[in-house]
C-alpha cells in the first residue's frame, strides 16, 4: 500500500496531465469558488479548537523535543515491519504518551504515513480525543479509514464531520438529528438505568471541551459553554440496559432530560483525505440553491423539508449538480471568472 501511495503522490499535479485537463481543472476551481461556499458556521458550531491552541499542543504531537534516547524496551526486539505493524494497531492515546518519553519511538511514529496524515488534516479531531478522554478507543488505523473515507454513516450524503464517541464519520444534518449522536449526561444515564459505577465506566464516557456551541436544533444561535460535562451516548447505553426501563414512570421522566445542544458538543469537523492524490475536502454547499431558499423564506426557523442547500457535495458531485443547477450557473455566468470559459474553449479548440 505505502509503495503504490507513493506513486501515485504525484497526482495532485499529474506530469501527465494534459493542458486540456490543466485547463478544465482550474475552470472547476473557478466554479467552486463562485457558486460552491464552505459552510463555516456549522464547523464552529461543534467541537473546534483555535489555531494558537494548534501551535501548543504541536510540540508534543509533532515535534517534541522532551525525548529520552533510551529504546524501546521489549518492542525493540520485533523485526522493524511487525514494530510498525504493532503501532498502527496502537490507539491514538498511547501514541500521544509513547511518543512524548522516547525518541526511537517519535521517529518510528512519525515515520507512518498514517500519523503523518493524521497529524496534517485531521489535528482538530485528534486534539478533541485528546482533551475529552476518548484516545483511548481509537486506533490509528481507525483514525486514517474514517478521514480517507467521505460518506456519513448514517444518512450516505458527504460528511464533513465525525462523531466523536464512536469515531464515526457524520455530517451536520444527522449530527442534529441521527438517534445514533443523541448525547445525554452521566448523571441522566445513571439516574434512568440504575447504572453501577462499574457500569458507566465500560461506556464511552467523555468530558466535553469548553467553548461556544449551537444551543438549539436548527438554530444559528451559540452559546458559551464553560462548565466541562460528562456526557455519554445515549442509544449504546439504551441498547444495553433498555431492559430496565419496563416501569412506565421511569421511561416517561427521561425524556424530558435531553439537550440538544450536548449533541454538538461530542462532535467536530474532519475533513476528508483523498490519499491518491493528497488533498482534502471540507464539503461544498451550492451558493445558488441558498440563495434562492433565503430569498423564498427568509424567516426560516426550522429545517424545511428537503433543501438542497442542506447538502455538503463532494467536490465531483458538486460540480455534477452544477450542471443541473440554474441559479448556481446564474452566480457564474455574472461573475468576472466567467470569461476564463471562453478562453478556455477557444484554447482547447485551437490546441
Ligand atoms: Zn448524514
Ligand atoms: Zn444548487
Amino acid at each position: 500500500m505505502a509503495s503504490a501511495e507513493g506513486g501515485l503522490a504525484s497526482l495532485s499535479h499529474p506530469p501527465q496531465e494534459t493542458s486540456r485537463e490543466a485547463l478544465q481543472r482550474e475552470l472547476d476551481d473557478a466554479i467552486i469558488r463562485t457558486a460552491g461556499s464552505h459552510r463555516r458556521d456549522d464547523a464552529l458550531s461543534v467541537v473546534h479548537i483555535s489555531p494558537s491552541d494548534h501551535s501548543r499542543v504541536q510540540s508534543s504531537i509533532l515535534t517534541s523535543s522532551i525525548v529520552s534516547r533510551t529504546g524501546l524496551g521489549a518492542l525493540d526486539r520485533l523485526p522493524v515491519e511487525l514494530l510498525l505493524q504493532a503501532l498502527q494497531h496502537m490507539d491514538m492515546q498511547a501514541l500521544f504518551n509513547l511518543r512524548r518519553v522516547n525518541l526511537r519511538a517519535r521517529q518510528m511514529i512519525d515515520s507512518l504515513k498514517e500519523y503523518r496524515a493524521v497529524v496534517s488534516h485531521g489535528l482538530t479531531a485528534y486534539c478533541a480525543l485528546l482533551r475529552m478522554g476518548l484516545a483511548a478507543h481509537v486506533t490509528l488505523l481507525d483514525f486514517y479509514r474514517v478521514l480517507c473515507s467521505q460518506d456519513c454513516a448514517f444518512c450516505g450524503k458527504f460528511g464533513g464531520f465525525v462523531f466523536l464517541p464512536s469515531w464515526i464519520r457524520c455530517c451536520f444534518e444527522c449530527i442534529e438529528e441521527d438517534p445514533e449522536t443523541r448525547m445525554v449526561t452521566v448523571a441522566e444515564v445513571r439516574r434512568v438505568f440504575r447504572l453501577s459505577r462499574a457500569e458507566v465506566g465500560r461506556q464511552r464516557v467523555c468530558q466535553t471541551m469548553p467553548g461556544l456551541y449551537r444551543r438549539r436544533l436548527y438554530s444559528t444561535e451559540k452559546s458559551y459553554q464553560r462548565r466541562r460535562l460528562r456526557l455519554l451516548p445515549w442509544f449504546p447505553a439504551m441498547r444495553e440496559f433498555g431492559d430496565r426501563l419496563e416501569t412506565k414512570g421511569v421511561r416517561a421522566r427521561h425524556w424530558h432530560r435531553w439537550d440538544p445542544a450536548h449533541n454538538f458538543m461530542a462532535s467536530c469537523e474532519l475533513p476528508y483525505y483523498d490519499s491518491q492524490i493528497q488533498a482534502v475536502e471540507y464539503g461544498i454547499s451550492c451558493a445558488g440553491c441558498e440563495a434562492r431558499t433565503v430569498e423564498q423564506d427568509p424567516g426560516q426557523a426550522s429545517r424545511p423539508a428537503d433543501v438542497p442547500w442542506d447538502r455538503l457535495f463532494s467536490r465531483d458531485n458538486f460540480l455534477k449538480h452544477f450542471k443541473i443547477c440554474r441559479q448556481a450557473q446564474k452566480l457564474w455566468e455574472s461573475s468576472p471568472e466567467a470569461a476564463l470559459e471562453a478562453i478556455i474553449k477557444r484554447d482547447v479548440h485551437h490546441e
